[in-house]
């Protein structure tokens, strides 16, 4: 039977947006439905209203996923490189941050705009504040939602509603009670790229930190060490840093803190120590670092010595703390501010070439509903736009 569309979209974000003109631009019918007033709405509030689109270095080991290798075709595929050049063709002036990363040189606004206008010049029809109250299969390949406004039938749907991060700007669970509607895993979800919080003693002794920055190597125990600032707050740590750790970590777990990443500590110390002897271990610390943070790691007992008094098991004990700091920290701030949510559509359940379900044959998953998340820098767009051209390709 003929259906209303070829394609149905929900979810008109970053990877809904790309993959309904890519789809578009291959002739079918598409139609992207959200829920929201505004299309792309994270897209305009992204890198503090400049979108860090994408990076100019994009590998597999930047994402986290069950599976390390689900993520390499569609990168493959859509590589970054083919999202500045179309940046380019619509005249965005943009520039690169450290670590490679993308910014609009204007607005954020300039991205929707442009993905927008893609949209129409592809003949995609765009429908927002539209209500998805059901979903179900037709036939072979067919699915019918159910709307407030009333029926619509299409032959492929994608789900592309996002993580949780950010219920204000309208994330819901959407997709996630779909797959298990058809079936599919959905592996737990936590909020990912998102500060810490201290525990009510670490608070006590680190609240007043609040403000200072340095930058350090943080790592939490089954992911890569972090080299950029770190900040501490309030409530507990931020910045790059932190956030990047915060995705690779686990209630219960501690996380590595190097205060002096390019520091031979150490040696650092015995050189003061001989260049001046009575120089105590606080005014020697605090050439290195904020004073403090110093007055906070050490208590006045010890950080009042002279160098010269500091025996052997002191000094492994200051050079563990510098370099080795553990932290048991209470939680994270939720997705309330997380970047993105970890976890979601195991992709073992989608083809990695298509973002197709194995199970539901004309069902798709594109962008961060899946679990598939990417590193602070512009990876998560980039996975939402080389999932979205994956799918818009044979959706
Ligand atoms: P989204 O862009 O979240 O889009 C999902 C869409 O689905 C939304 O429009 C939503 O309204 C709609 N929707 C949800 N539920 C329903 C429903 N039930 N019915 C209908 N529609 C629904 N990443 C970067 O790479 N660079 C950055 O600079 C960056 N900055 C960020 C800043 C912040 C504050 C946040 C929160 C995230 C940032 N991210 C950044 C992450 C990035 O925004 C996301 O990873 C990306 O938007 C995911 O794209 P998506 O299309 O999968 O989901």
């Amino acid at each position: 039977t003929p259906k209303d569309y070829d394609v149905i979209i929900i979810g008109a974000g970053a990877a809904g947006l790309m993959c309904a003109a890519t789809a578009a631009y291959r002739s079918r019918r598409v139609l992207l439905l959200d829920h929201a007033k505004r299309a792309g709405r994270k897209i305009l509030i992204s890198g503090g209203g400049r979108c860090n689109f994408t990076n100019q270095q994009v590998a597999p080991q930047n994402f986290v996923c069950s599976n390390p290798h689900f993520v390499k075709s569609a990168l493959a595929r859509y590589p970054s490189q083919n999202f500045i050049e179309l940046v380019e063709r619509h005249g965005i002036e943009y520039h690169e941050r450290e670590h490679g990363q993308l910014f609009c040189n204007d607005s954020a606004k300039e991205i929707v705009e442009m993905l927008l206008t893609e949209c129409e010049w592809a003949g995609v029809q765009v429908r927002l504040r539209e209500e998805i109250q059901s979903v179900r299969q037709i036939d072979e390949q067919g699915f019918e939602l159910n709307l407030v406004s009333g029926k619509l039938s299409c032959d492929s749907l994608v789900i592309a509603t996002g993580g949780l991060s950010m219920p204000k700007l309208g994330a819901t669970p959407f997709g996630y009670k779909l797959a298990e509607q058809f079936g599919l895993k959905v592996l737990d979800t936590c909020a990912g790229l998102v500060p810490f919080t201290w525990h009510a003693d670490q608070k006590q002794r680190f609240e007043e930190l609040s403000g200072i920055a340095v930058d350090a190597n943080v790592k939490a125990q089954h992911g890569p060490a972090f080299k950029e600032a770190l900040l501490f707050t309030h409530r507990g740590l931020s910045g790059p840093a932190a956030l990047q750790a915060s995705s690779y970590w686990t209630p219960g777990e501690t996380i590595e803190i190097d205060l002096l990443p390019d520091s031979d500590v150490a040696q650092l110390l015995i050189n003061a120590r001989e260049a001046s002897p009575k120089q105590s271990l606080k005014r020697a610390l605090s050439q290195l670092l904020p004073k403090r943070l110093v007055e906070a790691l050490f208590d006045e007992q010890l950080s009042s010595k002279s160098l010269n008094q500091l025996e052997h098991a002191e000094l492994d004990a200051i050079e563990a703390q510098l370099k080795h700091w553990q932290l048991l920290l209470n939680g994270t701030e939720g997705y309330r501010t997380a970047e993105v949510t970890m976890g979601g559509v195991d992709t073992d359940e989608l083809s990695s070439k298509t973002m197709e379900s194995k199970k539901a044959p004309g069902l798709y998953f594109v962008g961060e509903v899946m679990d598939v998340s990417g590193w602070l820098g512009g990876f998560n767009f980039q996975w939402a736009w080389a999932s979205g051209v994956a799918c818009g390709l044979d959706c």
